[in-house]
Order: C-alpha cells, then sequence, then structure tokens
C-alpha cells in the first residue's frame, strides 16, 4: 500500500473525457491523455484491503490483481505493473477503454466515499506499456501438434486463441466479417475504441504465431463439419448476433433498423473511406428515435450526433433508475442506479436536453405516405407489482403521443447465436437458446467442441467474454492434454451484463 492516508487526501477524480462539443466533431476518442502525477494520487486512494472485493465475486470478472498494481502504479514502477495486469487480461487496452468497471462498484472505498478509478488506470497501464514498447507476444518454445480453430474474433475468441498459443497449441481464428474483432471491431464505435488498437493487438498475436482467416462464414461459405473434422478441437465464440425485433405495425417501412446494421455500416465505412463512400445509414439532418437503451443505444446516439442529426428521442421501456444505490441493491453488487454515459451528455450539449424518455412503448411506425418512416407512435406505461411478485405494465390512456422520426433505431438487445451453425453442426441449445454449454468446462454436447462469450452466456461485456475465453482455453488444453497449466478465470455470475 504506497500511501496509507491517499484516500483520505484525495478526491476520486476520474480522467476526463474530450469536451463534448468538440468530440462531436469526429469519430476519433472521447478521452484525454491522462496525467500522471494525478493518476499516482488516484492509485494512492486503494486502500489495499485485507479482502480485495474490486477483484473477487461481485468485482473484476477476470480477477485483475487490482490492488497490486495500484501500488506499483503510486511507485512508478509502470513496467511491473503492466506485467502483473497481463497475469490476468489479455487485453487490458480494450476493458480500459470499454468495460463498465464491475471492480469500482465492489471498491470497498465505495462503501462510504466514491470508489477508486480503478479502470483509468489500468488503462493507462496498458498505454504506457506500448508506448514503452514493452508489449511483446512471443511465439511458444515448442508446439504441441494440436490444431484448434476458434469461429468468431471478439473478446471471447481472441482471449481463447491468445491462451492456447501460449501453451503450444497451433490456432486459427475463423471470422465471418472482412476484420477481425468481432464487437470491438464491428459494434463499440471508433470513438470509444479506436479501430487501430484492435489491429495492433492482433498483429502481435498473428506474430506470435495465430493464423487469423476473414470473410469465413462457417455454416455458410465453410463445411462446419468439414472443418470439426479437420481439428482436434473447436470453439465457438460467435457472438449473440440476433437482434430483437419490433413486430409492430410500420416495422417494414423504409428507414427503421437495426441498431447493428446501423453501426457496422458505419465502422465499416469510416475505416475503409473515412466516410466518404457513403455506403452506411446516414442520421443526417433526420429526427432520429434510437429505441432502447444500454450500451448498443449510446453508441447510435452517439453515431447519429456525428452524422449531424436534427433530433434526437430515446425511448426506454423501464422505469428511470434511481439516483443512488436501491435497498435491494446493496455494495459490493454492481450498482443499478441512474448514469449519463458519453452519448446522452453529447446529446445534452447538441440539443440542451437528455434524450432519454422512461416507461415509454412504441405502437406503431407512422408511414409518411410513400413507405418512408415519419413518425413513431407511443404510449406511456406505469410499472406496478402485481399480486404474484412480478412487475406488470399498464398502459396510461391519454399518453399517446406522435414523435417525428424519419430514422429509427432499434436497441433491444440480442437473441443468441445465429441458428445457422448450430443447426449445421447438430449442438445442443439451452433454452434461452444460446449454446448449451457450461461455465467451467465449456462443453457443448459435441465431443471436442466448446463454447464461451456471448453466444454460451448471452449478450454480456467484453471483460466476460475474455473471462470464458481463457476459461474455454484451460478447459480445451485439458481434453486435448489431459491437463493444463493455463489459469482459471473466477465463475462469479453477479456482476453487470450490458
Ligand atoms: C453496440 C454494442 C456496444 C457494446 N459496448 C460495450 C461496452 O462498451 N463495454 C462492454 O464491456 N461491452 C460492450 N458490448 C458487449 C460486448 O461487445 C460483447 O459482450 C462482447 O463483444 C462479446 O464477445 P464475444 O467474443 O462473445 O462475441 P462478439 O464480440 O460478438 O464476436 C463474435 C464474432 O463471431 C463472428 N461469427 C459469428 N458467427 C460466425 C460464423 N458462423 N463463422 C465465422 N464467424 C462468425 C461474428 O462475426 C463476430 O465477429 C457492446 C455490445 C454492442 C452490440
Ligand atoms: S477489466 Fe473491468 S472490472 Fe476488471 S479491473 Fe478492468 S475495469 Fe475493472
Amino acid at each position: 500500500m504506497g500511501k496509507p492516508t491517499g484516500f483520505m487526501e484525495f478526491p476520486r477524480r476520474t480522467v476526463p473525457y474530450r469536451d463534448a462539443d468538440e468530440r462531436l466533431r469526429d469519430f476519433a476518442e472521447i478521452y484525454t491523455p491522462p496525467d500522471e502525477a494525478a493518476l499516482k494520487r488516484q492509485a494512492s486512494r486503494c486502500m489495499d484491503c485485507g479482502v480485495p472485493f474490486c477483484q473477487s465475486d461481485e468485482g473484476c470478472p477476470i480477477d485483475n490483481l487490482i490492488p497490486e498494481w495500484n501500488d506499483l502504479v503510486y511507485q512508478g514502477r509502470w513496467r511491473d505493473a503492466l506485467d502483473r495486469l497481463h497475469r490476468t487480461n489479455n487485453f487490458p487496452e480494450f476493458t480500459g477503454r470499454t468495460c463498465p468497471a464491475p471492480c469500482e462498484g465492489a471498491c470497498v472505498l465505495g462503501i462510504t466515499d466514491p470508489a477508486v478509478t480503478i479502470k483509468n488506470i489500468e488503462n493507462a497501464i496498458i498505454d504506457r506499456g506500448y508506448e514503452e514498447g514493452w508489449v511483446q507476444h512471443e511465439k511458444p518454445a515448442t508446439r504441441s501438434g494440436h490444431k484448434v480453430a476458434i469461429i468468431g474474433s471478439g473478446p471471447a475468441g481472441l482471449a481463447a486463441a491468445d491462451q492456447l498459443n501460449k501453451a503450444g497449441h497451433l490456432v486459427t481464428v475463423y471470422e465471418r466479417a472482412d476484420r477481425i474483432g468481432g464487437l470491438l471491431m464491428y459494434g463499440i464505435p471508433n470513438m470509444k475504441l479506436d479501430k487501430s488498437y484492435v489491429d495492433r493487438r492482433v498483429a502481435l498475436m498473428a506474430d506470435a504465431g495465430i493464423e487469423f482467416k476473414t470473410n469465413v462464414d462457417v455454416g455458410n461459405n465453410v463445411d462446419a463439419k468439414q472443418l470439426l473434422a479437420e481439428h482436434d478441437a473447436v470453439l465457438l465464440a460467435t457472438g449473440a448476433t440476433r437482434p430483437r425485433d419490433l413486430p409492430v405495425p410500420g416495422r417494414e417501412l423504409a428507414g427503421v433498423h437495426f441498431a447493428m446494421d446501423f453501426l457496422t455500416a458505419n465502422t465499416q465505412s469510416l475505416l475503409n473511406s473515412n466516410l466518404e463512400d457513403g455506403d452506411y445509414i446516414s442520421a443526417k439532418d433526420k429526427n432520429v428515435v434510437v429505441i432502447g437503451g444500454g450500451d448498443t443505444g449510446t453508441d447510435c446516439i452517439g453515431t447519429s450526433l456525428r452524422h449531424g442529426c436534427k433530433s434526437l428521442v430515446n425511448l426506454e421501456l423501464l422505469d428511470k433508475p434511481p439516483a443512488e444505490r436501491a435497498p435491494g441493491n446493496p455494495w459490493p453488487m454492481w450498482p443499478k442506479i441512474f448514469r449519463t454515459d458519453y452519448g446522452h451528455e453529447e446529446a445534452d450539449v447538441r440539443f440542451g436536453a437528455d434524450p432519454r424518455r422512461y416507461t415509454t412503448v412504441t405502437k406503431r411506425f407512422v408511414d409518411d405516405g410513400n413507405g418512408q418512416v415519419e413518425g413513431v407512435e407511443t404510449i406511456q406505461v406505469e410499472w406496478r407489482q402485481g399480486a404474484d411478485g412480478r412487475m406488470q405494465m399498464t398502459e396510461l390512456p391519454g399518453t399517446e403521443q406522435t414523435i417525428e422520426a424519419e430514422l429509427v433505431l432499434l436497441a433491444m438487445g440480442f437473441l443468441g447465436p445465429e441458428t445457422y451453425l448450430s443447426e449445421a453442426l447438430a449442438v445442443e441449445l439451452d433454452d434461452r437458446t444460446n449454446y448449451k454449454a457450461q461455465h467451467g468446462p465449456f462443453a457443448t454436447s459435441l465431443q471436442g467442441v466448446f463454447a464461451a462469450g456471448d453466444c454460451r452466456r448471452g449478450q454480456s461485456l467484453v471483460v466476460w467474454g475474455i473471462n470464458e475465453g481463457r476459461g474455454a482455453a484451460r478447459a480445451i488444453d485439458q481434453f486435448l492434454c489431459g491437463a493444463s497449466e493455463l489459469p482459471a478465470p473466477g465463475i462469479t455470475l453477479g456482476a453487470a451484463t450490458g
């Protein structure tokens, strides 16, 4: 523990984002570079608790050794901090930018004071590591001769590939998209995670011997059973990419899109041509309604604003969360409280109000007479606990409204992995239509076939993808060799999902 009185002397100060008005003019990352002296002060707020909840149970899903690297940063021992961080996290530059930081929700200091800025410190360690040239991936000294196929290149697939390669197996990652990274590449927008950082990590992994194959859609343009036959083990890390639809009248109208079609095309066009090819769904000069909150909704807001939309409304079905933890949501659980994310702040700066409207149900999309959406009809609802203890929704007559909209983005979550691969393999699904496999063994109903990440647990977080990828790598290593020295990350189940 660097400074025993740090938590009493220094208030929490997060590394600020760029000014909202300025950052709205580009797709560059929203973050500012951290100040080293300020970071050390923030690291000194860590109390080095006897039981560091931040790294266990409800805290960090990959058991990051948080108090240890906080102390090392306070002492200016950045290289040691990086080594400590890489022991548990293959990709701190992804979590340091995108993680909602359940660790901070579980920080012991958070019981009485604002939590330690753990995520900022993690990000600073890895960025410093890259600046100094310390981040390297080495080829394993020996190869086992076992061939492993990983289908899907999101955080789960990449973490598994990295671990299995370290264990000496010959790993090939198959990705149906034209770029590697899963939702790190074509989900989370550039302003939250610059795509050059994904490419940088993938290049290091390729140097260490992992083979990456893009435009390979297993079960479509490549025979799934053939792939199984050619490898000693296969990991399904295909994500939960089937979007939840909103089957109300007018759903077929032009201008109503799934959020991922909007976000993916935007990033692709941005990377291919800086948006000059026009090959994306533009929000420019349009009234935009985003239906659904969460990270996906926020990213649709941020992207629409950067296109130059005319107005923006974000509809939420549920009640506005409370400002403070509710009695049923105590520390160290993930705090289910009202938060203002980057996109909400930007909408406020651009239009003078938070874009979110709560307890609102969409009844119909309005046709302009030419098959193009021109509005969204809504009604307010009330949530009350029913006799069975469940929350029930009642529509409030007289609260009907029509919101002008030429662009509607559906961001209401995902329903599990797409079915063509599970059908081609005849692999068992669970009752939420995810691949059926338990956390720990990660084994599916097919011998030698494993599943990890969103396709197994449902739509979640980058850090959970890394947790599952690491865990599945260990299970595969055990399957291939009878034993494994790869670490097993924690299996806590209570932390946040996104
Ligand atoms: C818009 C959006 C924003 C998000 N923001 C955040 C955030 O800020 N922080 C956070 O922690 N989490 C966020 N998430 C959630 C997070 O991105 C996911 O939980 C995480 O990426 C899941 O990792 P994964 O490896 O399981 O799957 P994915 O990242 O979904 O990757 C799966 C990959 O498999 C590929 N694939 C699928 N089927 C096949 C096939 N048959 N053949 C070949 N390839 C295939 C897909 O093309 C995809 O590239 C966000 C999610 C979305 C949708
Ligand atoms: S990965 Fe997420 S939960 Fe873990 S230390 Fe980093 S910010 Fe916290």
